[in-house]
């Protein structure tokens, strides 16, 4: 049984997101068919998007991961700390850092601007949601699953207190209180 179960209420459902996913992944094994890309997958959020996206690349591609501090319940931190680096050499490399939700921006922010530092060919972005009203960034994000409104989210891998990440749909949380 979940605990809260009642409270979430499904924007996004499972049919949807995994359509996402294979346009998303047909147009990024199209762009890199010379070499392949690294994609870098932010923990712990963005896995199940990843490795759904991988499954779904007719191209070859690596894969890691990195690990940063930023929710804790359902407020965001100010400020951002590497909990895990990567450990593949980036270097002249064409990356694709995979975020499963761009709020603030504040993540992204930091973390192309860490791996910019690390000389790679390229970077681009590919996140399943965005908060376009809230997002505070100044460049453009390649790939965007789904936009959605400033609310908080969970399932497919989002969480709330480290629950719901195996749900397999986006749903708000409290969703039906406002009802
Ligand atoms: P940002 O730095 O863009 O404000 O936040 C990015 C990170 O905050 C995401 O990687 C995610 O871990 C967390 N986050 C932001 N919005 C939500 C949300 O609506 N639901 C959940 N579960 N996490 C969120």
């Amino acid at each position: 049984m979940y605990s809260n179960k009642e409270n979430l209420k499904e924007i996004i459902s499972e049919e949807k997101i995994l359509s996402r996913v294979k346009e998303i992944a047909y147009d990024i094994s199209n762009k890199f068919l010379d070499e392949p890309p690294i994609f870098i997958s932010i923990l712990k959020g963005s896995v199940i998007f990843v490795a759904d996206l991988i499954r779904e690349m007719n191209i070859d591609c690596e894969i890691d991961f990195i690990q940063v501090s930023s929710y804790s319940g359902a407020s965001s931190k100010e400020s951002i700390d590497f909990i895990k680096d990567i450990s593949i050499n980036i270097n002249e490399r064409d990356v694709i850092i995979v975020e499963d939700i761009i709020d603030t921006g504040l993540t992204i922010n930091f973390i192309k601007e860490k791996l910019l530092e690390l000389n790679p060919r390229s970077i681009s972005i590919a996140t399943l949601l965005m908060k376009p009203e809230i997002a505070n960034i100044d460049f453009e994000i390649d790939w965007v699953g789904f936009e959605i409104a400033p609310e908080f989210v969970v399932g497919y891998g989002l969480d709330f207190n480290q629950k719901f990440r195996n749900l397999r749909g986006i749903y708000i949380l409290g969703g039906n209180e406002s009802e």
